[in-house]
C-alpha cells in the first residue's frame, strides 16, 4: 500500500519529533517512523539514564564523606542497592519516553509508524511492508556504540554504553576501554557505586581534545577516588576465562595485562546509516558513514535533510535539537536564514567536578592562528568552591587579542556545567569580553569569578 504525505521524518530522537510537530502544527501531513524507542539515545540510553545514575552515585559519594562536613553517618554501612538504583533510573527514563510518545501520538496530521525505515527512492521510504512517499524527507537516525576490531574482541562478552546501563549487579572490577567523555562518566559512576575501575586509553592522556591541564586535573580527580588509569595502551587485545576478562595493554608503564570482571567498550559512536537504503535515494555519506550536509542541513539530494548525530556535525542532544531549529526556521519562513556555521560548539562532561566547555581551547586557538590572551584561575581561589569543599579544577578563558572577542572557555569545577553559560551567551551576543568583565554577578557563586578572571588576562601569545 502506498501512502502520500507532505513530509516524512525517519527517527524519533532529539530532532525528529519536534520537526514532525512543526509540520503537523502547520496543517501539513507528516509521517514519523521509529524502529525502537521514542526519544532515541538521549532519553533511553544516553543523557537521561546516565545523569540519573550519576545522581545516585553522587549520593553514595557524599554519604561516605559526610564526616568531612561535620555530619556523622555510619559510613562503613553505606551500601548501594543496584536494583533500587536501576528502578529509579527506569522510572525517570520511562516518564520521559512515555511523555514524548503520548505527545507524538496525540498530534493531529501526524501518523506514527513503528518499524525500520528504508529508502526506496529519493521520494519514498518503506516501513513495515508499506511504501510512504513525500516531497520532503528528514533523516534523524542517530548512532550507536562503535565496536573496534581489537584482537580477541569477538570472543569476549563486552559491554557497551547501552548494555552497561541495564546491569543489575555491580561489576567487581570494570575495565573501560576508552578514556573519553562516555568512558569517564561511567568510570566515576561505577567507582562510586563500589566497583574497582580501570580506564584504558591508547593516547598519552585522557580527553585529547581538551587542554592538557584540564585533562591532567580530571585524571587527578578520578585517581583520587581510586580509579586506575592506564595511558598509552598500544595494541589492546582482549581474552577471557570463566570469571574474568583480561586486556593486554602494552602500556609503557605498569603491568602489560589488566584483568577485570567486566569490560566496557567506549571508543566512540558510529552513525545508523548503513541500513537505510541511502544508495537508492542517492544520498552521499563520508567514509565513516555520516551523511554529508550543507550549512542548512540539506543533503546532496534536493528534498532530503539529515539532522542530529547522523550528520556528524554534533554529537549532543543540544546540537541535534539545534539542527531541528535551523531546518524548521528555514522551512517555515525564518528570516534571516539560520545556519550551522552560526552555532557555537559547547558541551559538558558530567564527571565530578564537571567540565563546561565552549568554543576553542587555548591550543586550538593557537593552531588556528589567533593571537590570544588567557585568563585563568584555580578553583582553590573561588570562594564558593571552598565553601562547598570542592576546590578541584580551574577556569580558563581564551580571548582574541585583536578583536577582544571571547574565543572559548573551559570551566572545570563545582557548578561548571551551569557557570559556562554566561560565557556562551556573551560569545553568542558577539560582544567584547569587557562586557562580561563589567557585569556584576551574584555572590557567592562560581560565575562571579568569571569577570575577575577577565580582569587578569595574561600577555598576548601566538604560534
Ligand atoms: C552514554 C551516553 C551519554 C550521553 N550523554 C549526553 C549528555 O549528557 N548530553 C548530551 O547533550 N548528549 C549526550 N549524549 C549524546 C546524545 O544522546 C545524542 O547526541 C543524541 O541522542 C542524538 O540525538 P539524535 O536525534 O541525533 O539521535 P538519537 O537520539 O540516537 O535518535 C535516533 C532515533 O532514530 C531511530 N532510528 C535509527 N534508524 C532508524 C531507521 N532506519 N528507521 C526508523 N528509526 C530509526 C533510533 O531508534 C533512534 O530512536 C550521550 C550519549 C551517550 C551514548
Amino acid at each position: 500500500m502506498n501512502r502520500k504525505y507532505d513530509a516524512i521524518v525517519i527517527g524519533a530522537g532529539q530532532a525528529g519529533p519536534s520537526l514532525a510537530a512543526r509540520f503537523a502544527g502547520a496543517g501539513k501531513s507528516v509521517a514519523i517512523i521509529e524502529r525502537h524507542l521514542f526519544g532515541g539515545t538521549c532519553v533511553n540510553t544516553g543523557c537521561t539514564p546516565t545523569k540519573t545514575l550519576i545522581a545516585s552515585a553522587r549520593i553514595a559519594y557524599d554519604a561516605r564523606r559526610a564526616h568531612d562536613y561535620g555530619i556523622e553517618l555510619p559510613t562503613a554501612s553505606v551500601a548501594v542497592d543496584m536494583r533500587a538504583v536501576q528502578a529509579r533510573k527506569k522510572r525517570i527514563v520511562d516518564a520521559s519516553k512515555t511523555g514524548l510518545e503520548n505527545w507524538i501520538h496525540g498530534l493531529q496530521n501526524c501518523t506514527v509508524y513503528n518499524g525500520h525505515a528504508r529508502f526506496e527512492s529519493a521520494r519514498s521510504v518503506s516501513v513495515d511492508g508499506q511504501v510512504l512517499t513525500a516531497e520532503q524527507i528528514f533523516i534523524n537516525v542517530g548512532g550507536r556504540p562503535r565496536i573496534p576490531t581489537f584482537p580477541g574482541i569477538g570472543g569476549v562478552a563486552f559491554l557497551t554504553s547501552t548494555s552497561l546501563l541495564e546491569l543489575e549487579e555491580l561489576p567487581r572490577h570494570l575495565l573501560i576501554i576508552g578514556g573519553s567523555y562516555v568512558g569517564l562518566e561511567f568510570a566515576q559512576m561505577f567507582r562510586r557505586f563500589g566497583s574497582d575501575v580501570t580506564v584504558i586509553e591508547k593516547e598519552s592522556r585522557l580527553l585529547s581534545h581538551e587542554d592538557p591541564e584540564v585533562a591532567v586535573e580530571i585524571k587527578a580527580a578520578l585517581e583520587a577516588e581510586g580509579i586506575q588509569i592506564r595511558l598509552e595502551a598500544e595494541c589492546i587485545e582482549l581474552s577471557h576465562d570463566a570469571e574474568s576478562v583480561t586486556a593486554n595493554v602494552h602500556c609503557s608503564v605498569g603491568s602489560p595485562q589488566v584483568t577485570g570482571s567486566h569490560v566496557l567498550i567506549a571508543v566512540g559512536r558510529t552513525p545508523n546509516t548503513g541500513d537505510l537504503g541511502l544508495e537508492k535515494a542517492g544520498v552521499d555519506t563520508d567514509q565513516a558513514g555520516f551523511i554529508k550536509v550543507d550549512d542548512e542541513l540539506r543533503t546532496n539530494v534536493s528534498g532530503i535533510w539529515a539532522l542530529g548525530d547522523c550528520n556528524g556535525k554534533g554529537a549532543f542532544t543540544h546540537t541535534a535539537y539545534n539542527d531541528y531549529e535551523i531546518v524548521a526556521a528555514n522551512l517555515f519562513g525564518g528570516n534571516p536564514r539560520r545556519r550551522l556555521s552560526d552555532r557555537i560548539p559547547c558541551y559538558a562532561l558530567f564527571v565530578d567536578p564537571p567540565l563546561g566547555r565552549v568554543g576553542l581551547t587555548e591550543y586550538a586557538a593557537l593552531a588556528q592562528g589567533h593571537a590570544i590572551r588567557i585568563g585563568s584561575r584555580p578553583m582553590t581561589r573561588v570562594a564558593r568552591a571552598a565553601e562547598k569543599g570542592e576546590t578541584r579544577g580551574l577556569m580558563k578563558v581564551v580571548i582574541d587579542a585583536r578583536s577582544n572577542l571571547i574565543l572559548g572557555a573551559s570551566i572545570l569545577g563545582v557548578g561548571a556545567d551551569e557557570a559556562i553559560h554566561s560565557i556562551i551567551d556573551v560569545m553568542a551576543a558577539r560582544v567584547p569580553y569587557t562586557t562580561l568583565q563589567n557585569t556584576v554577578h551574584i555572590h557567592p557563586t562560581v560565575s562571579e569569578l568569571i569577570p575577575t578572571v577577565l580582569g587578569e588576562l595574561g600577555p598576548t601569545t601566538s604560534k
